[in-house]
């Protein structure tokens, strides 16, 4: 491997990190991460350099580890290990226990992971309930690895191409400024059409963000093969409960952007909240998408309502004591896994109006066929 960094003239200029604001919304402020640290064996892959350059690029320092063992971040409460935790990007290779992939019902046949972990501060935050430890962010470096390990999930023989979801523990875009993984992902992907010689139906990529800079991915060969979906919710749901994103009008611009540039889109309502003045709001949220990407685009939704753990409602308590998000138990319903554990969920009366309501308001404006789950 050469010793300079790889020069990356993609790389975004330094005030990057200022929050810009237009008449097309707030932008989500770039993350600028206080604490770096580059593992050994992370240095060792061209992916890496490729990030270094990039932080060379924008002024962001790092501390390289003579191992692969990151320190410890202290801090004497939950609350302050957080606070530093979600300061600090590491630079590490996913472990190769990684390159099992695992299946992401309904979402798509498989996931891969970028990166594990994110910047922004959403108090419901999904990642309450799927990781453990301290709230680092985690980007891999061993992308080559990663990516080579995808051809091998591509099911030969089948007529639908194979799905591969890329965002179960990240928010990819919101990483993008300082690791390029989602656009070399989405070219990638774009090689991944169907090939008769070997018989093999090809591979679609899917990913969701919360973010809004999307100039990176406008030019990429995706070939349609890469469905971009953006992450929307209430415009007070966005403002109050999503710390560090996109405003709603930036969201719904940079899903106009990606429309515009090719790419099948999506939009994952989600955690959707039975709060009082909801169908109007949500209402609103569907009128700006279909004036911005049209009620015949190639647009997907997945309609998510709000849930919670116990452990996850410990863990988001702890980070946001003050949240005005509702974690009572009480008026929830608990829905049982097969290993005997529970999330809490809307009872089911209101399960079904809100149901009934999505079907019918997407349905009119999009197509029921549209929907792809309800959950
Ligand atoms: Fe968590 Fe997603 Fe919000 Fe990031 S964008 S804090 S992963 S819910």
């Amino acid at each position: 491997h050469a010793e300079e960094p790889i020069s990356q003239s993609v790389a975004p200029p330094v005030d990057t990190f200022r929050r810009k604001k237009t008449g097309k919304g707030r932008s989500a402020k770039l993350w600028k991460p206080k604490h770096v640290y580059f593992t050994a064996a992370a240095w060792e892959e061209e992916h890496g350099r490729r990030i270094a350059a990039r932080l060379d690029e924008l002024g962001v320092v790092y501390e390289r580890l003579k191992g692969n063992r990151l320190p410890r971040l202290g801090g004497s409460t939950t609350r302050e290990t957080y606070k530093k935790a979600k300061n600090t990007l590491a630079v590490v290779n996913a472990p190769p226990g990684q390159m099992k992939l695992t299946p992401i019902p309904p979402s798509a046949d498989w996931q891969f992971h970028l990166a594990k972990g994110c910047p922004a501060h959403c108090q419901y935050c999904y990642l309450a309930g799927s990781l453990s430890g301290a709230p680092i962010t985690r980007v891999y470096a061993n992308l080559n690895t990663i990516l080579g390990n995808v051809d091998n999930y591509i099911q030969p023989g089948e007529e639908r191409a194979t799905s591969f979801e890329a965002s179960c523990y990240t928010d990819p875009l919101g990483l993008e400024h300082l690791t390029g993984s989602i656009s070399h992902t989405i070219e990638k992907f774009g090689q991944l059409g169907p090939d008769p010689s070997t018989n093999s139906p090809g591979a679609s990529l899917r990913w969701v963000t919360k973010y809004d800079d999307v100039t990176p991915l406008l030019n990429l060969d995706h070939q349609g093969r890469t469905r971009c979906r953006i992450s929307l919710n209430a415009d007070w749901v966005t403002k109050k409960l999503e710390g560090g994103t996109a405003d709603l009008t930036a969201r719904i611009e940079a899903l106009r952007k990606l429309r515009e540039a090719g790419y099948p889109v999506g939009v994952v309502l989600a955690p959707i909240m039975p709060f009082p003045g909801w169908e109007e709001s949500y209402a609103d949220v569907l009128d700006r998408v279909a004036t911005a990407v049209g009620t015949d685009a190639d647009i997907t939704f997945e309609l998510i309502t709000h849930r919670f753990t116990p452990g996850s409602k410990q863990v988001l308590l702890d980070w946001y004591p003050n949240t005005k998000l509702d974690l009572e138990e009480e008026g929830r319903r608990k829905k049982f896994n097969k290993f005997g554990g529970h999330k809490f969920v809307y009872e089911k009366n209101q399960l079904g109006a809100l149901k009934k309501w999505m079907y019918r308001e997407v349905g009119n404006r999009f197509g029921e066929e549209s929907i792809l789950y309800f959950t």
